[in-house]
């Protein structure tokens, strides 16, 4: 899955300048084969003058548009799952389990990884399963043709071209020879499946050897995993997620990931640990996360979730899921459900509600049936407007309302 991508001037591990908008080959992109030729060797003159030498630049040698990449990524739009869907797939028991035992196999660098970047071995090891179940499935798609396709597609070509100048930028510093640059269908490589920008900027060479390997070596893989999310700030000694029971009653419009109060200003409105008892009534800030509403699943949230997980990836159902599997990991129990069943929405219910917010003059972004943070913005405004609890979670209830008016 894609990380945020960052977009700088410099590549400054390389010393390499990474051009991103404005260049020569910036200005054009196109939906079709037509003009990729006249693109990829635009594209190329600006590697050369960006420092990739000539053998690097081989690998864009007779490249060809590939509409199949493009149909995949238009594909992944049509997928909308509630938290408790995703997580009943993507959360097994192998995966808790297996996970587990990685930890114990791999103890002593796992030791040596926290020590220096600060994120504990449950952490890591979700986010290792997600992704590939523990580097069992990277991918073998060769990466160059991939990037080069959605670089020139008319989409999100400001993503994927510093993507495909630090594909180059890769093989230049001899982190991956050319045929060892396969992966994801969207460039993604590796075991923990890092865009190139991100294997440029945090892998790290864990095991001495001299060569950041994100594909074979498992202590490249996890100490570079535990430097992203580092520098996607993450606070060594710090929590990242907790399971909470919610009352009935509660000011919902409180609970939102934008929004952090003391531990103990939760305890006063009457939430409690997963097992029923008193939170801890201290300072520490936290927001209530409730990725169904109010009836559904409920967690408090740190800092470190705010930061450092949604930079990972910024959708939440996602980033939500690999911190539970995370704590499931460390040790906690299976997630409640919450107080009563909640129906989502569907996707074309969605985008109908997404249409209807932008009507009345919201920015909800594209209507891509995903509840983002512009959507759940807006669903919080008119959940006020209509007297509604307010915890931007969109229901039947909200739309069939917004349908009448
Ligand atoms: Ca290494």
């Amino acid at each position: 899955m894609s990380k945020t991508v960052f977009l700088r001037a410099m590549l400054s591990a390389a010393g390499i300048i990474l051009l991103t908008a404005g260049s020569s080959s910036a200005a054009s992109c196109g939906n079709n084969a037509k003009g990729f030729d006249g693109f990829i060797k635009a594209f190329s003159k600006e590697a050369a003058a960006n420092g990739i030498g000539r053998g690097t630049l081989s690998a864009l040698d007779g490249l060809a548009y590939d509409p199949s990449i493009v149909k995949k990524d238009r594909a992944q739009n049509v997928f909308a799952q509630s938290f408790l869907q995703f997580q009943a797939r993507m959360v097994t028991d192998y995966r808790i389990k297996h996970g587990a035992q990685l930890i114990q196999k791999h103890k002593s660098t796992f030791a040596r990884v926290e020590k220096q970047y600060g994120v504990p071995a449950p952490v890591i090891v979700a986010f290792w399963a997600l992704e590939t179940d523990f580097g069992a499935n990277i991918g073998d798609l060769p990466t160059i043709p991939s990037l080069a396709t959605l670089a020139w597609d008319c989409r999100r070509p400001e993503k994927f071209r510093p993507q495909l100048m630090a594909a180059l930028v890769l093989i230049e510093r001899g982190d991956l020879r050319e045929d060892e640059m396969r992966g994801a269908w969207a460039g993604e490589i590796g075991q923990t499946q890092f865009l190139p920008y991100d294997y440029n900027e945090s892998a790290v060479d864990f095991d001495g050897d001299g060569k950041r390997d994100l594909r074979g070596s498992i202590p490249d893989v996890l100490a570079s995993s535990a430097n992203l999310l580092r520098q996607h700030g993450w606070q060594p000694g710090q929590p990242w997620m907790q399971e909470v029971r919610v009352p009935r009653e509660l000011p919902w419009e409180e609970a939102d990931i934008a929004i952090q109060h003391p531990r103990a200003q939760w305890a006063e409105w009457g939430v409690k640990t997963a097992g029923g008892k008193a939170l801890k009534a201290d300072a520490f800030q936290a927001s209530l996360l409730l990725p169904m509403g109010k009836d559904g699943p409920a967690f408090l949230v740190y800092e470190n979730f705010t930061t450092a997980y949604l930079k990972w990836n910024e959708s939440l159902v996602y980033s939500t899921t690999a911190a539970y599997l995370a704590t499931r990991i460390a040790g906690a129990l299976r997630v409640s459900p919450g107080n009563s069943e909640v129906v989502p929405l569907t996707y074309n219910e969605v985008v109908e509600l997404q249409k209807i917010l932008a009507a009345k003059g919201y920015d909800v972004g594209k209507f891509d049936g995903k509840i983002g943070k512009g959507t759940r913005a807006a669903v919080k405004e008119m959940q006020s407007q209509l007297g509604l609890p307010a915890d931007s979670y969109p229901t039947q209830e909200l739309l069939s309302r917004l349908r009448r008016r």
